[in-house]
């Protein structure tokens, strides 16, 4: 009897170890095979078309399931013939990159490694299909919406783009056991008060404005805590739980409501990494997330760590704050030191970006995620104006120099010691010193 205990414990201790890999395992493998090669933000339809093919020969199962309205494909990958259905969708906000690339890698990393012992096990427990770009036409053009300028996250309910349609369709037509419905979120998104950058956030998307908590909830609860872990080694600090609210017209509210609970992934920014380090994020996230329902050690879980996640914050961090500068001083009046903080927009990762201040004087209460201590400096704007909204094109000159303040063409007069332009130190970098947080 002891030894039938003892083999049985040796069983499911194997068993552990054969079908659970590592979040280290899983990050491993990320950059041992990964084929997305491009920043995600700039993928456009055409990459997407080469890193299909690719999955094609690599054999992924992949077709087109519908079109965009301007005509483009939309396809879904697939793996696996197991019982439990699973489903992802990602960049249904054409700005909202990340999780295509993710999906790209994990599909291809299945079909490669189809006899390794953990992938064969999600084989035979899941069926996973994935609509990588839900909105090729929105990010073609880098934008939220799609063509016809509708948000589709805010169509699940009226259908009127067909990329909605297209999803509510695949939903209905297959009634998947769990859904991912993957975005970004604003690169200044923060965790609670910590300053620090949200970098991925997670929800457990209810099905009614009641917050009813089925099972389903509570599974997805027990997952996103999984995922929780396996991320949290690699960006400490930086995993944050999404708002809540109950959004009617939304798809991730409605799949709860059709009988497909949702989990919401929002990748955000992690200063100082390219984006498609969050990719790798992303793949191990969501193959925790294949392991915990292949294994079934989701039914077993705790749901204590997304319980207590800290929550999304926003307006409490700026790109840049640049502090205790001086103004160049006009007339005859010497300014007083201000501090600067400015604002990155979203862009694509090979675009100049356009960094914009957001506030001059007191900067209190705001966290820059680079943070320059200008004390022993004059500013001038490239074009002389040193207000919120304008561009932080910055010029800092010691305070020893000597300089016309009054003279035309200042910058071809006066060398400056350090320009910052479009986020970035162009000349002296280091000479106005960053502040180590
Ligand atoms: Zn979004």
């Amino acid at each position: 009897m002891r030894k039938a205990i003892l083999l049985s414990l040796i069983a499911i201790f194997v068993s552990l170890n054969i079908f659970a890999q590592t979040p280290q395992e899983l990050a491993d493998a990320w950059d041992a095979t990964h084929i997305t090669d491009k920043e995600p933000s700039d993928v456009r339809h055409a990459d997407l078309k080469v890193y299909i093919e690719k999955l094609r020969e690599q054999g992924v199962k992949v077709g087109e399931v519908g079109r965009s309205n301007a005509g483009r494909e939309i396809y879904q990958m697939e793996f696996g013939s197991g019982p439990t259905k699973v489903f992802l969708w990602s960049q249904m906000h054409g700005d909202e990159p990340t999780a295509t690339s993710a999906l790209v890698d994990i599909f291809s990393y299945l079909a490669t490694h189809k006899d390794v012992p953990w992938v064969k096990e999600f084989a035979a427990k899941l069926t996973i299909r994935a609509v990588p770009m839900l909105n090729p036409d929105g990010a073609e053009l880098y934008q939220r919406r799609n063509l016809q300028g509708i948000d589709i996250n805010r169509d699940a309910l009226n259908l009127a783009t067909p990329e909605a349609r297209l999803l509510k369709w695949l939903q209905n037509n297959w009634q998947p056991d769990i859904g991912f419905n993957l975005h970004n979120q604003q690169e200044l998104t923060a965790v609670d008060h910590t300053g620090n950058q949200a970098s991925i956030s997670f929800l457990v998307v209810y099905g009614d404005p009641a917050k009813t908590e089925t099972a389903g909830m509570l599974r997805n609860k027990r997952i996103v805590s999984a995922m929780t872990k396996a991320i949290e080694t690699f960006i400490p600090g930086h995993i944050a739980r999404y708002g809540d609210d109950w959004t009617p017209t939304a798809f991730g509210d409605n799949f709860s409501a059709w009988g497909t609970p949702v989990i919401l992934i929002e990748t955000g920014a992690l200063v100082g990494q390219k984006e498609l380090y969050l990719a790798k994020i992303n793949f191990i996230a969501i193959m925790t997330a294949f392991s915990s329902l292949a294994t079934g050690s989701e039914a077993t879980g705790s749901t204590l760590t997304y319980d207590t996640l800290p929550r999304n914050a926003s307006g409490t961090l700026v790109s840049f704050i640049f502090r205790n500068v001086q103004a160049a001083p006009t007339g005859n009046k010497a300014s007083m030191p201000v501090d600067i903080a400015a604002v990155a927009a979203r862009r694509r990762a090979s675009f100049t970006t356009s960094i914009r201040i957001s506030r001059v004087g007191n900067v209190g209460g705001l966290t820059g995620l680079e943070e320059f201590d200008a004390a022993g400096f004059y500013v001038v704007q490239r074009f002389g104006s040193l207000a919120p909204g304008k561009l932080a094109e910055l010029f800092f000159y010691k305070k020893d120099r000597v300089v016309d303040w009054k003279a035309q063409d200042i910058i071809e007069k006066f060398e400056p010691d350090a320009i910052f332009s479009a986020g970035s130190w162009t000349k002296g970098e280091g000479v106005v010193p960053k502040i180590q947080r």
